[in-house]
């Protein structure tokens, strides 16, 4: 066992007393039993390893939760005077651990008021506004937001917007960067930034662009390098679901959670009125993305994805269950689940169920029905509404989540993927049966903007994140993807992978070289490196500091898939 002893580094006493100044003692605090809570991510191998390894550069030396917008800007001043590192954390799933000792972590906890306007269905939101709160201030409103992504309790917008916002309803609506109209960020030296036509003197919050380069575009999926969101606004669109869902019915409940196992009755809501879900299943994966193209193309349904092994652990109440049923091949390993929303009348649900049905026919698709493989339609029952649940997220029976890959291309491409995953298989094997999906069954396919291009995704899953070999093999997994990615010039990866580090600069074939062009890009939001450093691309000096380990993994790697050096 490791015994080293770690100290988290503290801030000076005049910078703390400073912030401490801004937000008063209540908010400010640089207690162990505090910091410590931020100094884990939730499910990234290498946002978890450093705790294995009582790395102390995770360990945040303060944390403090700002109250409102000048309070944001008050402390980023102090920091960018001081020069000492921040990271923006709102729940802590991904990119949000310090990389630094002696970091500041500002949580946006308090920020969570919603403006909702209804003329011209938009809604503004702090940082701390989470989907589901969106979802059911806007539904009662009849308007929503389009989408979601799977966590829907804990994933906020304002961090959605540093990161991805992945969709299961992108078919109609496109991912959160397609719906947002402005976003006002503080920059790094404690100056305001609003993007759109909302940034121009007297002009209204309407458009996402304005005059001149596109700043939006500068700044989106950067992981809070290069500013920090105190309010972003989206658009909102017509909502013909009704204002609420009876999703706590035979949802797991506190009070009888261990008799909802045994009578394995829970996860059952139903589907908002006016909307309908359709499960396909094909012979091949041919089959399947001739279906997805056809589909898209047709103009009809919200959403379209393709979830193959995920249903094993989305719909099972046990993880015995979820092994049993990925080793029987229980769901169809070829599948696609089809979103319809009557959104002028119920007689569009009638006509787009039509055009599905003779699509099916055109690509050798059955549906699944009472009369065709009813246990497997009954057992998708809890799966597929997350993205207008406004309660509870859905509950999952599934290992460790350690890793995961989401490439981007057109449709066609997620046959590429599938085939980089299947070599990562044989090279490094898997960490649990589950794994397997996206090699003998389709990877998550999310069709996007009418199938103007998808977003696919594999994962791994060792049993438990309190062993390192599990995480360790998942960092392989993903190192291994990212190294034969670019090698075989697949596409660029969303969420983790290629425009992060140590890939970004390890891998300069991206872009070409476009490692170079982001660290100009930071420099000019962020001349002193105080935000989240070394994120997304290291400078010079952060490039030479890189520690061997990484360096000689990432050769390692290069030189696996075939790169000379
Ligand atoms: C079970 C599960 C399923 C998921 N499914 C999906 C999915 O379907 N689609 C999808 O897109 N994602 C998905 N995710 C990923 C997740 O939704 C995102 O990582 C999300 O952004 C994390 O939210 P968070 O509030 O915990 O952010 P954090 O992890 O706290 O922050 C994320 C990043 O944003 C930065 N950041 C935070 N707040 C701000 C701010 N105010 N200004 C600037 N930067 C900021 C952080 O520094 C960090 O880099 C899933 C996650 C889980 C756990």
């Amino acid at each position: 066992m490791n015994s080293k002893k770690v100290e988290p580094e503290k801030l000076r006493r005049e910078v703390y007393q400073a912030l401490e100044n801004i937000v008063g003692p209540e908010w400010i605090s640089e207690d162990r039993a505090i910091v410590e809570g931020y100094s884990r991510g939730t499910y990234i191998a290498g946002e978890i390893l450093p705790k294995h390894m009582k790395d102390k550069t995770v360990l945040p030396a303060c944390i403090v939760l700002p109250g409102t917008t000048e309070e944001v800007q008050a402390i980023v001043r102090v920091c960018n005077r001081r020069e000492v590192p921040v990271v923006p954390y709102t729940n802590g799933q991904l990119g949000s651990l310090a990389t630094i000792p002696g970091t500041l972590c500002m949580h946006f906890v308090r920020m969570d008021r919603i403006d909702i306007d209804e003329e011209n269905m938009t809604a503004t939101l702090q940082p701390y506004v989470s989907y589901n709160q969106l979802q059911a201030d806007a539904m009662k409103k009849g308007l929503w937001n389009g989408g979601c992504p799977l966590a829907t309790g804990i994933t906020k917008l304002a961090s959605q917007y540093s990161v991805a916002g992945i969709w299961q309803t992108d078919l109609k609506y496109a991912t959160l960067n397609r719906n947002i109209l402005s976003v006002k960020m503080v920059l790094s030296n404690g100056d305001m930034l609003v993007t759109g036509s909302a940034g121009q003197a007297g002009s209204e919050d309407f458009w996402e662009y304005s005059p001149g380069p596109d700043i939006m575009g500068f700044t989106r999926s950067s992981l809070g390098t290069t500013g920090i969101v105190v309010e972003i606004t989206v658009k909102l669109h017509p909502w013909v679901g009704g204002p609420s869902f009876p999703e706590d019915i035979g949802r797991p409940s506190i009070d009888t959670y261990y008799e909802d196992v045994e009578e394995k009755k829970f996860d059952r809501p139903q589907v908002p009125e006016r909307h309908r879900i359709c499960w396909l299943e094909f012979p091949d994966f041919q089959s399947e993305l001739e279906a997805l193209y056809k589909i898209s193309h047709s103009g009809i349904g919200i959403g379209l994805n393709a979830s193959g092994c995920y249903n094993d652990y989305y719909c099972s109440q046990t993880r015995e269950m979820t092994n049993n049923r990925a080793e029987d091949g229980f769901f169809p390993p070829w599948n696609c689940y089809v979103m319809l929303a009557g959104i002028s009348s119920e007689k569009q649900l009638e006509y787009e169920e039509k055009v599905l049905r003779q699509i099916a026919e055109e690509t050798r698709a059955k549906f699944l029905s009472e009369e065709y493989k009813p246990d497997v339609l009954d057992a998708l029952a809890p799966w597929n509404q997350d993205c207008f649940r406004h309660v509870t997220g859905m509950r999952m029976c599934r290992g460790g989540w350690a890793s995961l890959i989401i490439p981007m291309g057109r449709i066609s491409i997620a046959k590429k993927h599938r085939e980089i995953w299947c070599k990562a298989l044989a090279q490094i094997g898997e960490t649990h049966i589950t794994d397997r999906g996206g090699c003998d069954s389709t990877p998550f396919v999310y069709v996007v903007n009418r199938g103007h291009f998808q977003y696919s995704e594999t994962d791994n899953y060792p049993q438990t994140h309190s062993e390192p070999e599990g995480l360790m093999k998942s960092m392989a997994f993903l190192n291994y993807f990212t190294a034969a990615s670019v090698k075989e010039k697949y596409t660029p990866g969303a969420i983790v992978g290629m425009s992060v580090e140590p890939y970004h600069s390890f891998f300069p074939e991206i872009g070409p070289n476009s490692n170079l062009l982001f660290r100009k890009i930071r420099k000019v939001f962020d001349p002193k490196g105080i935000f989240s450093p070394g994120k997304v691309v290291y400078t010079e000096e952060e490039l030479e500091a890189v520690p061997d380990m990484v360096r000689d993994s990432m050769i390692e790697f290069r030189k696996m898939v075939g790169f000379e050096s």
